[in-house]
Formats: structure tokens, C-alpha cells, sequence
């Protein structure tokens, strides 16, 4: 898939606009645009990535680079009180974005299992 084609990949180009949480040389989080709790920010390397499977065995430094920024999301959200990272990965997954991302969720109580 090239850059054009991918929304992230748009988004971390600027050709679509988003409300930044943070942006460094390898990561940028946005709030998401259908937001799932109070708080809900999507995490993504900012290299094109499928999923979680082609991160992991791709690139050791992007996926530290990400779990750093999920950190730092953190500690900058207040998400003392807990929060959800979730991974959506293929069809029953429930992925609909093929650029690897990590959902944050926070701001309330989240039940378990998931649906
Ligand atoms: P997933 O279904 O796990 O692939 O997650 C994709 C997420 O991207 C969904 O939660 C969407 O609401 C979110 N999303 C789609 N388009 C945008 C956008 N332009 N800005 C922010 N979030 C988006
Ligand atoms: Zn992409």
C-alpha cells in the first residue's frame, strides 16, 4: 500500500487533519474522531506499518518507540486512574485502518471481556 492510500499515513503527511496529542521524529497520537470513552487517542508510528505483527517483526526500535509514546501519553493525560491499549488487528480483529495503531482509552470504567 503507498502513502496516498493509507488515512494514517495522510494524517501523518498533514493531507488530513487531526488534533495532535504528541508528535515526535517517529510517533504521532490523535484524538480519535468517533471517540469510544472520554478519552480516546489513536498512536501510531509514523512509518507505514499493517498491523502489530508487521511492526513487531519489523522493527524493534519503532515498536519501542511507540510503547514510549503510549507512556508519556499517559503521565501527559493524567490517566492515573487507569486506561485500555488496544490493538485491533485484521477482520476479527475489527481493524478497519491497515496502518498499525494503538488505541488509548480512558475516562471511565471500561467493562471486560470486550465485545
Ligand atoms: P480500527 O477500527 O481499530 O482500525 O481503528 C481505526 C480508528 O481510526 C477508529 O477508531 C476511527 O474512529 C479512527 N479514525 C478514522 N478516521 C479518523 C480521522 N480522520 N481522525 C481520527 N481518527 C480517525
Ligand atoms: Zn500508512
Amino acid at each position: 500500500m503507498s502513502d496516498s492510500d493509507c488515512l494514517f499515513c495522510r494524517i501523518v503527511a498533514g493531507d488530513i487533519p487531526s488534533t495532535q496529542v504528541l508528535n515526535n521524529d517517529h510517533v504521532l497520537a490523535f484524538r480519535d474522531i468517533a471517540p469510544q470513552a472520554p478519552v480516546h487517542i489513536v498512536v501510531i508510528p509514523k512509518a507505514h506499518f499493517a498491523n502489530i505483527v508487521e511492526l513487531g517483526a519489523g522493527d524493534a526500535t519503532q515498536a519501542g518507540e511507540l510503547m514510549a509514546a503510549i507512556s508519556t501519553i499517559a503521565t501527559q493525560e493524567d490517566l492515573a486512574d487507569g486506561f485500555r491499549v488496544v490493538f485491533n488487528t485484521g477482520s476479527d480483529g475489527g481493524q478497519t485502518v491497515e496502518h498499525v495503531h494503538a488505541h488509548v482509552l480512558a475516562g471511565r470504567s471500561l467493562t471486560w471481556p470486550p465485545g
